[in-house]
């Protein structure tokens, strides 16, 4: 099959634009749809501190290349990249040891956070002593905490996180098979500022996630491959089948969750439900609730909370 825009051999079939592409155009889609993103969703950001969310797979990896190319001609923008280490054994030194390769060649600072350091335990240590609980929960708690504390002391202006289209429209839907419409309103892409919290933006919100591998895979950018052994565990795994499955037969749905997702926001917006949080009566960091999930779940996990302030946010 050729390209549709040159006669290349396509490498990618995209149902949900009727096209098929080689890998320059495919490139070329990638960088473009990034830039429509940053456009929208940081509209007018000409200068500050940019934290880059690092895990060192190809999502990360392929936002990191974008944001510097997207800022390249912004000497006033100032690039950073964050690393969380949750503790993984077998898996995260390696995404780490990538993210340093990536780092190192695009000539971008680097921080490493330790979840051990940061928090005292880690994603490993609390599987074990949380053995009802799926890993990812607790996990994904902290490394957002962590981030976004990394992200402030780095007086960041923005965070950006490489969620792609499939991660966000499986996570629309796991909201709203929850009901939780508060979380629908704050998850990233922020749509608008939130107290105690660095802006989130997602610049690879539309790009879907086997493109966003073809694009990694055929430039070269260094990333890991490997996958978590606790992701087998996730809740989130039944959402990428269904979400998947409702690709297949109607390509499309991944954008449209989004647009539902905005289209709930504008509405609940247009009432005053900013979504906003409020701050955990523990820690002191930004929460919906009383107390924030990352101190239930470190008390769970039979810490003492002390110290959490000087990391992170729900
Ligand atoms: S798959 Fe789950 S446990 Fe593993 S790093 Fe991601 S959130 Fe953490
Ligand atoms: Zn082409
Ligand atoms: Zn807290």
């Amino acid at each position: 099959m050729d390209c549709a825009r040159c006669r290349s051999e396509a490498i990618v079939d995209r149902p949900y634009a009727g096209d098929h592409l080689c890998q320059t155009h495919l490139g070329q889609t990638v960088f473009d749809r990034v830039r429509r993103e940053m456009h929208r969703q940081a509209p007018k950001f000409t200068r500050g501190t940019v934290a880059v969310a690092l895990s060192g797979g190809k999502d990360s990896a392929v936002t990191l290349a974008m944001t510097q190319r997207y800022f390249a001609r912004r000497p006033t923008v100032r690039l950073v990249a964050i690393t969380v280490d949750e503790g993984i054994a077998g898996y995260r030194s390696k995404t780490v040891e990538s993210a340093r390769a990536l780092t190192d060649r695009l000539g971008v600072p680097h921080t490493v956070v330790r979840a051990r350091d940061a928090i005292g335990t880690t994603t490993d240590e609390a599987a074990q002593r949380l053995p009802g609980i799926a890993p990812c929960s607790f996990c994904g708690v902290w490394r957002r905490r962590l981030l976004n504390t990394a992200a402030r002391e780095a007086s960041a202006d923005l965070l950006v996180l490489g969620f792609n289209l499939d991660d966000l429209a499986q996570t629309v839907l796991m909201n709203l098979a929850r009901a939780e419409v508060g979380r629908l309103l704050r998850m990233s892409p922020h749509r608008s500022r939130q107290p105690g919290l660095v802006p989130r933006v997602a610049p690879l919100a539309t790009i879907p996630e086997r493109e966003v591998y073809l694009y990694a895979q055929g430039t070269g950018i260094p990333f890991d491959h490997g996958e978590c052994p606790h992701a087998g565990a996730a809740e989130r795994n039944v959402f990428r089948e269904v979400v998947w499955r409702l690709e297949e037969s109607r390509p499309g749905t991944r954008h449209a969750l989004l647009r539902t997702r905005e289209a709930i926001a504008e509405l609940l917006e247009a009432q005053g439900g900013s979504g906003a949080p409020g701050v955990c009566g523990v820690c002191g960091e930004a929460s919906a609730r009383p107390v924030c999930r990352a101190c239930v779940y470190r008390r769970e996990a039979g810490r003492a909370v002390m110290g959490l302030g000087t990391s992170g946010a729900t």
